[in-house]
């Protein structure tokens, strides 16, 4: 089956594809020919994965799936949530997303978190959707050179070392967007 994943993230690309059965060809925006910026302005992390979906298979046709995730601060009354891409501006970079989080921790006790993965899935006709929550708490400093985002100041309970020092595997098997990779899956698996 031939199934878009509406993303040019190749990190995401990279890691969604170790997860999915061999019988599902994943093909990625840039495989259908899909240049354009696909519309995200929901206020929350499902309304984005669904405008996304629903956007692809309008257009394009093809039978999609479509990723948002958002981080979910405690002490910040849940933001970055559905900002966390732009959370320190439009530029949208990464080191300037973390520095911000940790200025606005700096004299916080509870550095609680959560990143929050919602995948929509269109298929035929039938809209589905799909979470995965990773919880943990934010680092003092960034730690580790591996994944992207906010992985150096992300350490996921039950470990002492943040996404960013974690190889793949690993954190595929416990994270957020793996989850709901895994429910997609399973989902897939059952049809
Ligand atoms: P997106 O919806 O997957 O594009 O993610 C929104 C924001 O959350 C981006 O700033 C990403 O860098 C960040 N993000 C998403 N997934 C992860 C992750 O697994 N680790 C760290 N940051 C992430």
């Amino acid at each position: 089956m031939k199934l878009v994943f509406a993303t040019n993230n190749k990190n995401k690309i990279k890691e969604v594809q170790a997860l999915i059965p061999e019988s599902i060809q994943l093909l990625s925006l840039e495989d259908i020919n899909c240049f354009e910026d696909i519309p995200e302005t929901q206020e929350t992390i499902e309304g984005n994965a669904v405008q996304k979906a629903e956007y692809v298979k309008t257009k394009y046709g093809y039978n999609c799936f479509a990723d948002d995730t958002g981080l979910e601060i405690e002490a910040l009354n849940n933001a970055p949530g559905v900002y966390s891409a732009r959370y320190a501006g439009e530029q949208r970079d990464a080191n300037d997303n973390m520095n911000r989080v940790l200025n606005e921790l700096k004299n916080k006790t509870d550095r609680s978190a959560r990143f929050k993965t919602v995948i929509a899935l269109h298929l035929d006709n039938n809209l589905n959707t799909f979470e995965g929550i990773c919880s943990g708490t934010i680092t003092e400093n960034k730690s580790g050179t591996g994944g992207f985002g906010y992985d150096p100041i992300f350490q996921p309970d039950n470990f002492d070392i943040t996404f960013s020092e974690m190889n793949s595997e690993t954190k595929n098997s416990i994270s957020h967007r793996g989850l709901a990779v895994q429910a997609l899956i399973t989902f897939l698996n059952n049809i």
